[in-house]
C-alpha cells in the first residue's frame, strides 16, 4: 500500500504551495510584485497543478520545423497514416482489455494479469517504491517527445508557436505547448491531422528506440560487459533462502541449477518453471557411502503421504528415498551436502550404471510441492536449498551483464535495461491511450479532422458530422472510463 507519510507528504506540499500562492497574490503590499514575477518566469500554480512555460526553445523549434520540408512532410505523413490506425485500433484493444477484465473479476477465466496488454499503474501499490524514478522519469520524457512532436508538425505547417511547457499534476509529470488556435483552425483539416497525430506517433517512435536499445543493449556494452556465460548476482535479498554464509553472494556467477544450463537471466527462470513442474531429481551414490553416512531413525508418513525417516531434527539431514534389487521402498537419511554435492543427477538407477563403483539413484522424500535444487555457481561451492522453488528464484537480483572492469559498476546495465522497458511500456502506453477517441485527448481531435476528410462528400451538413463525430466520442470515452476504472479497482481492490 501507498505509505501513509507519503500521501501526506505530497498533500502537504500542495496545500503549503497553493496557500503561499493566495497568500501572495492577495497581498496588497506583494500582489503586483508577485504576479509580474510569476507572468515573468510562465509560472502558473492552481490546486495540485503547476506549470512553466518558456519561449527558450522557440528558436530550436522553429529550426526544426523547417529543415528539409520534404522530409517532414514524409514524416508527418506517416504518423498521420499511425495515428489514424492506431485510433481505431485503440478502440478494440480498450474492448478487449475490459472484457479480459470482466472475465477476471467474474473469475470465468485464469489470465493472468501480465498477461493483458494495458494495466492500470498506481504508484505505492503495483509499483515498487525503488521503480518510481524509472516511472516518473520515463513519463516525463514520453510528455515531452509527444509535445515534440506536436510542435515542430504546427511549425511545419505555419501554425505560430507561442512557447513550450512542463507541468506537475498531483505527481504526475507532464509536457505541453502552446499553439495559436486561431492558424490551427485555419488550415486544412489534413494538416491538422498531421499535427494532432505527431505526438502519438512520436510516442511511437520512443517506443520503437527503447525497443531496439533493449535489444541490442549487450552488443552496445560489449567494449565494457560481456553476457552468455552465466546470470551475475547484484543483489541478495534479506532473510531470503538465498541469504546465508553458504548462500549466494554479490558477484557470484550462477551457472546450473541442478542439471539445467544458466547462461542469462532468462534461463535461470526457466530451470526453475522446469524443476517446479517436473518430478524431483534423484542423485547418483554409490552404495558404500550411501550405508556409510544413512543415519535413519524411525520412518513416518507426513500428513501429506509422503515420508520422513530423518527424526533428529538435523537443517543439515535430508531423508532419501531409493530402491535396490531387492526392495523398492528403502529410506536414508543422509547429510544433504556430503551426500550429493558434486554427484550425478538421475531419474533411475539405470541412469547410475556408468560408472564403475556400484551406485544407486536417491531421491530427496520432501514434502509435495517442495524441492531439493542445487545451484552451482563460480567461485564459490554448490548452494542447496530445500523449499518451493518460487522462494528461492525470487530471492536474489540477477543480470546477464559482467562487467570486464573492476571499475565498472554491476547495476549500470540494469538501470539501462530497466528504464527501456518503462520508456517503452509508458511511451506504447501513452501512444494508445492518447490515440483514442475520447473526450479532452489527441483521439478526439484526431477524429474530428479524421470525419472531415473522409465524411466531407458523404454527409454534407456538418452538424451531422459532428453528430457521427460525437458518438464515436461517446464510445471512446466510455470505454476508456471503464477500463480506467475497473483496471483501479482490481489493483487497489485485490
Ligand atoms: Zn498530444
Amino acid at each position: 500500500m501507498v505509505p501513509a507519510a507519503a500521501v501526506l507528504g505530497a498533500v502537504g506540499v500542495w496545500c503549503a504551495l497553493y496557500l503561499a500562492d493566495s497568500l501572495l497574490k492577495s497581498s496588497k503590499s506583494l500582489n503586483t510584485w508577485y504576479e509580474e514575477w510569476l507572468a515573468y518566469h510562465g509560472i502558473n500554480i492552481s490546486p495540485f497543478h503547476i506549470r512553466w512555460q518558456t519561449t527558450l526553445f522557440n528558436r530550436l523549434f522553429g529550426k526544426v520545423g523547417r529543415w528539409k520540408p520534404q522530409l517532414l512532410c514524409l514524416w508527418f505523413n506517416l504518423g498521420l497514416a499511425f495515428g489514424v490506425v492506431t485510433m481505431f485500433a485503440s478502440i478494440i484493444l480498450l474492448a478487449k482489455t475490459l472484457v479480459q477484465t470482466l472475465a477476471l473479476m467474474t473469475g470465468e477465466t485464469s489470465t493472468v494479469q501480465n498477461e493483458r496488454i494495458l494495466q492500470v499503474v498506481v504508484p505505492g501499490i503495483n509499483l515498487p517504491a525503488s521503480q518510481m524514478a524509472y516511472f516518473f522519469i520515463a513519463i516525463l520524457i514520453s510528455g515531452v517527445i509527444h509535445e515534440i512532436g506536436h510542435g515542430v508538425a504546427a511549425i511545419r505547417e505555419q501554425v505560430r508557436f507561442n512557447g513550450f511547457g512542463v507541468f506537475l499534476f498531483i505527481i504526475y509529470p507532464g509536457a505541453f505547448v502552446d499553439l495559436y488556435t486561431n492558424h490551427l483552425q485555419l488550415i486544412s483539416p489534413v494538416q491538422q491531422l498531421r499535427i494532432f497525430c505527431a505526438g502519438v506517433w512520436h510516442n511511437f517512435i520512443l517506443a520503437l528506440i527503447a525497443l531496439i536499445v533493449l535489444y541490442l543493449l549487450p552488443l552496445f556494452l560489449l567494449p565494457l560487459y560481456y553476457t552468455g556465460i552465466g546470470a551475475l548476482v547484484t543483489e541478495v535479498h534479506e532473510n531470503s533462502p538465498a541469504s546465508g554464509p553458504r548462500g549466494l553472494f554479490v558477484g557470484d556467477i550462477i551457472k546450473y541449477v541442478e542439471d539445467c544450463s544458466v547462461h542469462d537471466v532468462e534461463n535461470w527462470h526457466k530451470c526453475f518453471e522446469d524443476i517446479s513442474l517436473k518430478p524431483q531429481t534423484g542423485y547418483c551414490i554409490n552404495e558404500e557411502t550411501l550405508r556409510h553416512l544413512n543415519s535413519m531413525g524411525r520412518a513416518y508418513r507426513r500428513l501429506d503421504g509422503t515420508m520422513e525417516c530423518c527424526s533428529n531434527n538435523s537443517l543439515v539431514d535430508i531423508c532419501f528415498s531409493y530402491s535396490n534389487n531387492l526392495d523398492s521402498h528403502l529410506y536414508a537419511c543422509l547429510p544433504a551436502r556430503k551426500a550429493i554435492e558434486s554427484s550425478q543427477i538421475c531419474q533411475t538407477n539405470m541412469d547410475c550404471q556408468k560408472e564403475f563403483v556400484p551406485s544407486l539413484c536417491v531421491k530427496p522424500s520432501l514434502e509435495n510441492q517442495t524441492r531439493l535444487i542445487r545451484v552451482t555457481h563460480s567461485p564459490k561451492m554448490a548452494m542447496l536449498f530445500v523449499g518451493h522453488p518460487i522462494h528461492l528464484q525470487y530471492a536474489v537480483s540477477l543480470t546477464n551483464y559482467m562487467p570486464r572492469f573492476n571499475f565498472l559498476h554491476l547495476d549500470f546495465p540494469v538501470v539501462i535495461e530497466t528504464f527501456c522497458k518503462y520508456l517503452l511500456s509508458l511511451s506504447g502506453a501513452l501512444a494508445v491511450i492518447n490515440a483514442v477517441p475520447c473526450f479532452a485527448l489527441d483521439g478526439q481531435w484526431m477524429l474530428s479532422s479524421f470525419l472531415e476528410i473522409t465524411l466531407g462528400s458523404l454527409i454534407v451538413e456538418k452538424q451531422n458530422r459532428e453528430l457521427v463525430g460525437f458518438f464515436i466520442l461517446l464510445l471512446g470515452s466510455a470505454l476508456l472510463a471503464s477500463n480506467v476504472v475497473l483496471g483501479l479497482w482490481m489493483v487497489t481492490a485485490r
